[in-house]
C-alpha cells in the first residue's frame, strides 16, 4: 500500500473519499509508481498557482482548470528553479533540488501496513542539520498578514530568513496583544485556512520524513521551510536574452524562505491521528453518503475532486449556500445554526430554511423574491444614485495576466499585469453603440505594451469626465499601479482614479455613499436592487441579463479566465488562429463595458 503526501491530504478529509477514489481507479494494494506520484504532486502544485491566482468569485475556473494548467506550468517550474538556485544563499551545506521528482530526496515509512511517501522539493544537509524546503507558488503576504496592522507574527531574522516571533525569543506583546498573536497563529494551525493549507502539507511530509528517520534509527536535527514568492519584491526590468532576471532588488530576493519548524510540530498529534482515520477509511472503503463539510472545500481552487456527486443533493438553483453570508451560519436568537448542519439535515434549499433563523434582512428579502419570483428594488435609493451619474461617462474595464513572476518593471510576483482595456463612451444617457462608441487597446504579444496601453487610455479619457467601473477596487489598484510604474502619466492617471464611480454601489450599494446623501446606516447597507436569479451573487453576468438580451453565452471568449489564457496563448498560434483570437479577445471586452452600459439603462428604465 502507497501513500503519497497529496493522497494523504486528500484521504483524510473523509471516508466516502478513499472508498471513491479507489473505486474510479486506485488499487491501494498496488504499489504506485513514480510516474503517477509526479503527476499528482505537479497537479498539487498548479492547483496552488490557481489559488493565488483568483478569488472566491473566480468559480469558473474549476472547469478550465486543464488549460490554466498549461498555462501557468512554465511559471510553476521557474519558481522551483529560482527557489532552489537562490538556497545557498540562505543555507549552508550540500543541496537536493530538481524539479524532476526522480531526482528529489525521498522518504518513505511504512506505519499501520500502509506505505507513506514523500519528494522534498530541496534537501538541504550540514554538519548541524537537516533542512526540508518546500516549494509553494505562493506569497509572504499570506504569511506576513498574519498579525494587527502594523505587525506580523513572522518577522525577518537577521539570516534573512522569516520566523515566528516566539521563535526569535521576542516578547510578542512588543509586536501586538497576546490575544491578537494566539488567534492569527492558530490560522495556520487550520489545514482550511489559505495559510494553514501550506502548514498542514509541510506537516505531512514531516509525519513521513520523521518516521523514516525513526525506523533507521536517525538521530538527526530536523528543520522545515516553505519557499514562497516574496510579495515585497519589485522587479526592476533587468532581462537576458529576453528573459527577465530577478537580481537581488534593494535587499529583496524573489524567493523568500519561512522557518515552519515550531508550527508544524504542533500538528503532528494531529496528522497522526488523521493518518489512523486513513487507515480505518482504507480498511473499510465504505462509499455511502457522509456529512457534508468544510473538508469538502466546496468552490474552492482546492475543492474535493467528488463535489460534483456528493453536492447535488443541493437544488442547482437556490440552495441555502446561495444566501448572501451563509458562511456564518443562521441564528434564533441566542440559537446558532452552521450552515453545514443543515444541509446534513436536510435543509438544502432556500426555502427549507424557517424564517426564524433568518436572522439577516438580506436573506429574508433573497427568500421572498424566491417565493414571490419578483425582484427586489429600492426605486429612491437607485435613483438618488444615478443622480451622482455625470455624462458623457467612461465605461472602464480592464484585462490582466496575474503572473506568478513579474514580467516587466515595476512588477511584484502575481501583479494583476494590465494587458487590455476597453473604454465605450455613453455621450449622455442612453446613448452608446456597441461599436461606434467603442475604444480599446490590447496588447499584441508578450513584450511590455503597457505604457501604449497608459498613453493611448490617458488620450481618450479626459481628466474631468466620470469613469464607470464594475467593482471598482480592480480598477482603481490597476490604475494606481500603473501611475508608480509611469510616473509621466501619474497625474493623468489618479485623475482618472479619483473621477472612478462604482456601477454596482448603485445595483448593489455603498454604506458611505447612502450615508453622504442622508440614508440611516441601516439602509445605507442594504442592497438596491435583487432578483431571484441572481442567486446571491452581484457580478455583473448575473446582472447583466435581468436587464439585457445580451449574453455571454456560446462567445468563444465568455469570461475573465479565457481571456487570460487566450492572451497567454498568443506566442504559441500560428498567424491566422492569432487573428481570430486576438478578435475574440478584443470583443470580449468590448462587451464587459458595453455591459456595463446595458445595466446602467436598464437601471434608468427600470425606475423610471
Ligand atoms: S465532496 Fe466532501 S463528502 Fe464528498 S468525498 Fe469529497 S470530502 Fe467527502
Amino acid at each position: 500500500m502507497a501513500i503519497t503526501k497529496t493522497k494523504f491530504i486528500n484521504y483524510s478529509r473523509c471516508p466516502r473519499y478513499v472508498a471513491l477514489d479507489d473505486l474510479k481507479k486506485e488499487k491501494l494494494d498496488s504499489m504506485i509508481s513514480i510516474e503517477e506520484y509526479k503527476k499528482e504532486e505537479e497537479m498539487e502544485h498548479i492547483i496552488e498557482l490557481l489559488c493565488n491566482m483568483f478569488d472566491d468569485n473566480g468559480n469558473d475556473l474549476i472547469d478550465v482548470k486543464n488549460e490554466h494548467l498549461e498555462t501557468m506550468m512554465p511559471y510553476y517550474n521557474k519558481v522551483e528553479i529560482l527557489a532552489g538556485e537562490l538556497a545557498p544563499k540562505y543555507f549552508k551545506g550540500s543541496f537536493r533540488f530538481s524539479k524532476s521528482t526522480y531526482n528529489q530526496e525521498s522518504f518513505d515509512a511504512i506505519i499501520n501496513n500502509i506505505r507513506y511517501l514523500c519528494y522534498v522539493d530541496i534537501y538541504n544537509k550540514n554538519e548541524n542539520n537537516i533542512n526540508i524546503i518546500e516549494v509553494k507558488a505562493t506569497t509572504t503576504k499570506k504569511y506576513l498578514d498574519l498579525g494587527n496592522k502594523d505587525n506580523s507574527i513572522f518577522k525577518k531574522g537577521n539570516d534573512g530568513i522569516y520566523y515566528l516571533l516566539e521563535d526569535l525569543n521576542l516578547n510578542i506583546e512588543d509586536f501586538m496583544p497576546l490575544k491578537v498573536y494566539e488567534r492569527n497563529r492558530a490560522k495556520l494551525l487550520d489545514r482550511y485556512t489559505v495559510s494553514g493549507h501550506y502548514i498542514y502539507d509541510v506537516a505531512v511530509q514531516r509525519f513521513i520524513i520523521e518516521n523514516d528517520l525513526r525506523s533507521h534509527n536517525e538521530n538527526k536535527n530536523v528543520k522545515y521551510y516553505l519557499a514562497v514568492l516574496n510579495s515585497d519584491y519589485v522587479f526592476d526590468g533587468k532581462y537576458e536574452n529576453g528573459e527577465p532576471i530577478y537580481n537581488t532588488i534593494n535587499g529583496e530576493d524573489i524567493i523568500a524562505y519561512i522557518d515552519v519548524t515550531s508550527i508544524t510540530k504542533d500538528l503532528l498529534d494531529k496528522v497522526y491521528l488523521d493518518s489512523q482515520r486513513i487507515k480505518k477509511y482504507i480498511d473499510e472503503l465504505d462509499g455511502s453518503r457522509v456529512n457534508l463539510g468544510k473538508y469538502c472545500e466546496y468552490k474552492n481552487t482546492v475543492s474535493c475532486k467528488f463535489c460534483k456527486i456528493c453536492f447535488n443533493v443541493l437544488p442547482e438553483k437556490h440552495s441555502i449556500l446561495n444566501y448572501i453570508d451563509n458562511h456564518h451560519g443562521f441564528k434564533d436568537g441566542k440559537l446558532k445554526y452552521d450552515t453545514y448542519d443543515l444541509i446534513n439535515s436536510g435543509k438544502v434549499g432556500m426555502l427549507d430554511i424557517p424564517d426564524n433563523i433568518l436572522n439577516r434582512e438580506k436573506n429574508r428579502i433573497q427568500k421572498e423574491c424566491v417565493v414571490s419570483g419578483k425582484s427586489y428594488i429600492n426605486k429612491k435609493k437607485i435613483r438618488d444614485g444615478l443622480k451622482q451619474i455625470t455624462y458623457p461617462l467612461y465605461h472602464l474595464d480592464f484585462e490582466t495576466f496575474p503572473c506568478p513572476l513579474p514580467r516587466y518593471k515595476g512588477e511584484r510576483p502575481y501583479t494583476q499585469s494590465v494587458f487590455q482595456f476597453s473604454l465605450h463612451v455613453e455621450e449622455k444617457p442612453g446613448k452608446c453603440d456597441l461599436e461606434k462608441n467603442h475604444y480599446g487597446y490590447l496588447a499584441p504579444d508578450h513584450l511590455d505594451h503597457r505604457l501604449d496601453l497608459v498613453k493611448y487610455m490617458c488620450e481618450l479619457i479626459p481628466s474631468d469626465k466620470m469613469v464607470l467601473v464594475y467593482n471598482d477596487s480592480f480598477e482603481k489598484t490597476r490604475l494606481k499601479e500603473l501611475a508608480y510604474i509611469f510616473p509621466e502619466y501619474k497625474d493623468k492617471l489618479f485623475k482618472i482614479r479619483n473621477n472612478v464611480f462604482d456601477l454596482m454601489n448603485i445595483v448593489k450599494t455603498k454604506s458611505s455613499l447612502y450615508e453622504s446623501l442622508g440614508y440611516s446606516k441601516e439602509e445605507a447597507k442594504m442592497f438596491n436592487y435583487y432578483h431571484p436569479d441572481m442567486d446571491g451573487s452581484f457580478s455583473i453576468k448575473k446582472v447583466l441579463p435581468l436587464f439585457s438580451n445580451l449574453t455571454y453565452k456560446g462567445m468563444e471568449v465568455g469570461n475573465g479566465v479565457e481571456a487570460m489564457i487566450t492572451y497567454a496563448s498568443f506566442p504559441k498560434l500560428l498567424p491566422l488562429d492569432y487573428k481570430h483570437k486576438y478578435q475574440k479577445l478584443v470583443e470580449y471586452c468590448r462587451q464587459d463595458t458595453y455591459a456595463m452600459f446595458a445595466v446602467l439603462d436598464g437601471l434608468r428604465k427600470t425606475v423610471k
